[in-house]
């Protein structure tokens, strides 16, 4: 149930991991402290080269309520974006005629003018989404990254701020572009299939970008329909149906864990 990474295999595995929160800030060199090493590759749309973090270990000591890993290590896994092009990218996970067609789209057509500052994996879901080749869960589950990962930004970015650090790493959060975030994933997570594997996931994942978007509302409307889903509302989901309603009632827009619902029983 708690897996919306299931649909990855093989090196697409060693991508998915939790952010951490405490040790986050231990580090000054790469803001967070797996185990992993900088890798250098050639941008495969450019050929500029292009350094990023690969993390290689990692613990995850729970769950956020929208599904989101947490644990001693970033998440989502940082990926390789070229600095020149902006193509942001998992190493071979595009095959060559993806690669040609995204480089037209990019490179020649300028697809990514207009979009600055947006995470890592909004880039990569917007890709994926340009190709016809692709799973289009894949797509919904990048956009959920990109939520995920510009909440890493707002954690860091609060932290520094609260402790007075200067921002060396320019790191970019802006509320409006949070709430954008979500409101996209959301639409992304509505033309999911019914029985695609990750639906009744996303179900969760959109209820909880609901809440936290300020729209209490449909957030109850979603979580009628979902309890009257046998196939969703059952085992941990009961469980967390029961606490994002008791967060609604408080107007809570905040980001919570699964740990906290097993602290309140
Ligand atoms: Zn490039």
């Amino acid at each position: 149930m708690l897996k919306p990474d299931r649909i990855y295999n093989g090196k697409m595995k060693t991508l998915l991991s939790a952010i951490l929160f405490l040790c986050l800030f231990a580090a000054n060199v790469h803001l967070y402290s797996s185990t992993g090493h900088d890798v250098a590759i050639d941008c495969p749309l450019c050929g500029t080269k292009v350094s990023y973090w690969e993390q290689l270990s990692y613990s995850i000591f729970t769950y956020g309520l929208d599904l989101k890993p947490m644990g001693a290590a970033r998440i989502p896994q940082p990926i390789p974006k070229c600095e020149n092009c902006g193509f942001a990218f998992i190493e071979d996970y595009f095959n060559d005629e993806e690669i040609k067609t995204l480089r037209h789209h990019i490179v020649d057509q300028n697809a990514f003018s207009g979009k600055e500052n947006f995470p890592d994996y909004y880039y990569l879901a917007f890709e994926t989404e340009l190709l016809n080749s692709k799973n289009y869960d894949e797509v919904v589950y990048f956009y959920v990254c990109s939520v995920w990962e510009y909440s890493f930004s707002k954690l860091t970015a609060e932290y520094m701020e609260k402790e007075g650090i200067e921002n060396v790493n320019g790191i970019n959060f802006e509320t409006d572009k949070f709430i954008f975030l979500m409101q996209n994933a959301i639409e992304k997570i509505n033309y999911l299939d019914n029985d695609s594997g990750q639906y009744n996931n996303m179900q969760l994942v959109k209820l909880d970008f609901l809440r936290r978007s300020n729209l209490f509302d449909e957030a109850k409307a979603l979580i009628e329909s979902i309890k009257n889903n046998e196939r969703i509302y059952q085992g941990i989901a009961v469980d967390i149906i029961a606490y994002q309603i008791e967060l609604i009632e408080k107007s809570d827009v905040n980001e919570h864990y699964l740990n906290e619902i097993e602290k309140n029983d």
